[in-house]
């Protein structure tokens, strides 16, 4: 699998997450080959590996963004 292949299917994963409103703008490198986009709202992550079947695990494609309670300043 070629590397414009890798970064178009990392793109892919991300907007899925985005769509299902989490806040993962970026992923991070794990190791090899192997990376996580992490969830700044619930910490929700999904791992990309593009020699593992299936590529892609993890729980933040298969549930909604489920944001933390804000916590709001007390008059
Ligand atoms: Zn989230």
């Amino acid at each position: 699998m070629g590397i414009m292949n890798t970064i178009f299917e990392m793109q892919k994963i991300r907007d899925e997450a985005v769509s299902l409103g989490h806040d993962a703008k970026n992923w991070n490198v794990l190791g090899k080959d192997t990376y996580t986009l992490v969830c700044k709202d619930c910490m929700l992550t999904t791992i990309y590996n593009e020699h593992s079947t299936p590529m892609q695990s993890g729980d933040s494609l298969n549930n909604k963004c489920v944001k933390p309670e804000k916590k709001l300043k007390k008059k």
